[in-house]
């Protein structure tokens, strides 16, 4: 189902109610890539999560949720980021201004739009580790191009998970990793370049960055790539996302539950067009967290309204913390 103007899923709710819903994929007005099926509302929290959770479980990991949070107001205060924008090149500045003394590496190309020639980063932060494989942990950073003349701001979606992954960078520098490495990556160019979402325009950096990985061998050595997005959200309700890897969710959730925010997991099951998607197309083990309901009906996605007095530090904490629980289960695993 390639409808220009988002997905249309059949949703069946246990109750046996047949609902209708038009759902525009996150930063993407795309359909979901799987077939379009029968989507169960009811909660659908994997049963294999509960076991092993405690044995080996040590003390939360540590994140600064009130940093996190100053990222955010910071990356929005420098205005719309679109591509080939000025605000764009400070976000950039400023990511890299957060990764003095660490390896970073950037991966940049220009694209051929129908808007025109734009330049693209996707900057990529790796902590080493002890064991051999990488753990890719992303978010994109781009706004919308066609909300360029807009107010719109992207506190939650691309702002949110942005200044996540630099508070993720706090946690892992200067420590000895004593599991697989981690690398974070800052992609661009997720946004459509037209509205209504248009696939040929969109998600050009992980696209570029997956084949440029592929060809050097790199996507070998990954073992899980977690995709964050929209996680900034007050009413935080991470999807149990049906593009993702099945055991990858699993593992996730078990962190959650680990972590006692279950309740913020997997309420319902969707399945998203996202930047994991070149990943999942390569057989890369892949996760997408994300809350696609911000907002009644999510009607502030995309809008001048996904502002930051949306957001809470505790829902970038849950997240935080349970995207850092889940590596450290990886790199046991
Ligand atoms: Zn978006």
């Amino acid at each position: 189902m390639t409808g220009s103007t988002g997905l249309r899923l059949s949703a069946v709710l246990v109750l046996g109610v047949t609902l209708s819903l038009s759902l525009f994929a996150c930063a993407r007005e795309k359909q979901a890539a799987a077939a379009p099926g029968e989507l169960t509302l009811a909660t659908s929290h994997p049963t294999a999560a509960a076991s092993s959770a405690s044995a080996e479980a040590g003390p939360p990991p540590a994140f600064d949720s009130a940093r996190a949070m100053q990222y955010v107001k910071e990356i929005v205060a420098f205005g719309p980021r679109p591509l080939g924008s000025a605000n764009h090149k400070k976000v950039e500045d400023y990511i890299h201004a957060h990764l003095k003394g660490d390896l970073v590496e950037d991966d940049s190309f220009t694209i051929d739009s129908t808007e025109g020639k734009f330049p693209v980063r996707n900057i990529i932060a790796k902590y080493p580790g002890t064991r051999d494989g990488i753990v890719v942990i992303a978010s994109h950073y781009d706004t919308n191009y066609p909300l360029r003349d807009t107010a719109y701001v992207g506190a939650n979606d691309g702002g949110s998970s942005s200044a996540l992954l630099l508070e993720i960078g706090n946690q892992l520098r200067g420590k000895k990793r004593d599991g697989y490495s981690v690398w974070l990556l800052w992609d661009d160019a997720e946004e459509s370049m037209r509205l209504p979402w248009y696939d040929p325009e969109a998600v050009y950096g992980v696209r570029h960055l997956a084949q440029k990985w592929q060809d050097d061998g790199t996507i070998k050595k990954i073992k899980a790539f977690l995709l964050e997005d929209m996680i900034g959200d007050a009413d935080l309700n991470i999807e149990h996302e049906q593009n993702s890897t099945p055991w990858l969710e699993d593992l996730i959730y078990q962190a959650a539950k680990r972590l006692g925010y279950q309740s913020h997991f997997f309420g319902r099951a969707i399945p998203m067009e996202d930047d994991h998607i070149p990943f999942v197309e390569r057989g890369v083990p892949s996760a997408d967290l994300i809350d696609f309901n911000y907002g009644y009906d999510n009607v502030f996605w995309h809008t001048t309204q996904d502002t930051v007095d949306k957001l809470s530090p505790k829902s970038l904490e849950i997240v935080g913390k349970v995207t850092l629980e889940t590596v450290r289960m990886l790199d046991k695993k």
